[in-house]
């Protein structure tokens, strides 16, 4: 298989001197130090596990013969999704948001998994299965775009109203250009549904420090004031970088119940 890239593992992470490390852990904490004194950044640190947590997370995501990784079918209609069995989380945004390059760094540590893409205008857009050993199962969401097809909103409404294994959706958000109106097209399904939901802002290696700062704030502000379903905290990453690649794979763990205690770094 391909060799996995620089900063996959957290064993390179632990190399880096420790202000570099942090930003690549933790990089909505690295932020900060930029804030005006006085903001409120108990939202930042809900979800912060230490060293053990992050290794057990990412064993999960280390494929090995006793361990497969593998990617398992597409469906464009709930019938022909494979069965419930395992717990399950997706991860849905606008096309271009950098989905499947997220969904290929959590999945760095298992090269042979192939992520399709369907990108070709026309081409029917499908929900792609991953199944991670025993543990759980990930699921690419079409993507959605200006005009949201109604057969993608049939598709997604559908599975969200109807998969009882989900545990948790990643709404993906793009770090440069912040939530956009058609975002608000999956907001309020996930809203409506009162499905549980977590945004997670995009390629903020492309974001300067001050648009990211706004774009965090302006999310943050959001998500207090207008959403019930959606964790509070923030998850930033950058498919390049890796930056907060670790720590969402361990939130990943933690929501699917393969992480039962995650004790605080
Ligand atoms: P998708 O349509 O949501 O699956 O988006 P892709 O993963 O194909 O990404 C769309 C474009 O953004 C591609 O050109 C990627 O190379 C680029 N991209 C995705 N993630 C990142 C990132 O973290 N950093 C940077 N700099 N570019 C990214």
């Amino acid at each position: 298989g391909r060799a996995s890239p620089p900063l996959a593992a957290l064993s390179q992470v632990l190399r880096l001197e420790r202000s570099r490390r942090t930003g690549i852990v933790f990089p909505l904490q690295k932020l900060e130090r930029y804030l005006a004194p006085g903001t409120d950044t108990a939202r930042f640190r809900l979800f912060q596990p230490g060293l053990a947590a992050l290794q057990r997370a990412e064993a999960l995501f280390r494929s090995d013969r006793g361990h497969p990784i593998d990617y398992v079918s597409s469906a464009v209609r709930m019938d022909h999704a494979p069965p419930p069995a395992l717990p399950e989380v997706c991860f849905i945004g606008r096309s271009n948001v950098g989905k499947s390059s997220l969904i290929r760094a959590l999945f760095s540590l298992a090269p042979e998994v192939e992520v399709r893409v369907s990108k070709t205008p026309g081409h029917t857009k499908k929900m792609n299965f991953f199944k991670v050993g025993k543990y759980f199962t990930l699921v690419d969401m079409p993507g959605y775009g200006y005009r949201a097809p109604q057969d993608f909103v049939e598709m997604v409404e559908a599975y969200l109203q109807e998969r009882r294994n989900l545990k948790r959706t990643f709404l993906l958000v793009d770090g440069v250009v912040g939530l956009q109106k058609t975002d608000n097209i999956a907001v309020e399904m996930l809203e409506e549904f009162g499905i549980p939901y977590v945004m997670v802002l995009t390629k903020i290696d492309r974001a300067s420090r001050g648009v990211l700062l706004k774009n965090v704030l302006e999310i943050q502000e959001f998500v207090k004031e207008n959403t019930q379903g959606c964790f509070p905290q923030l998850f930033l990453v950058s498919s390049v970088e890796f930056s907060g690649v670790h720590l969402l794979r361990c939130f990943v763990a933690h929501v699917t119940g393969n992480l039962p205690t995650v004790e605080a770094s």
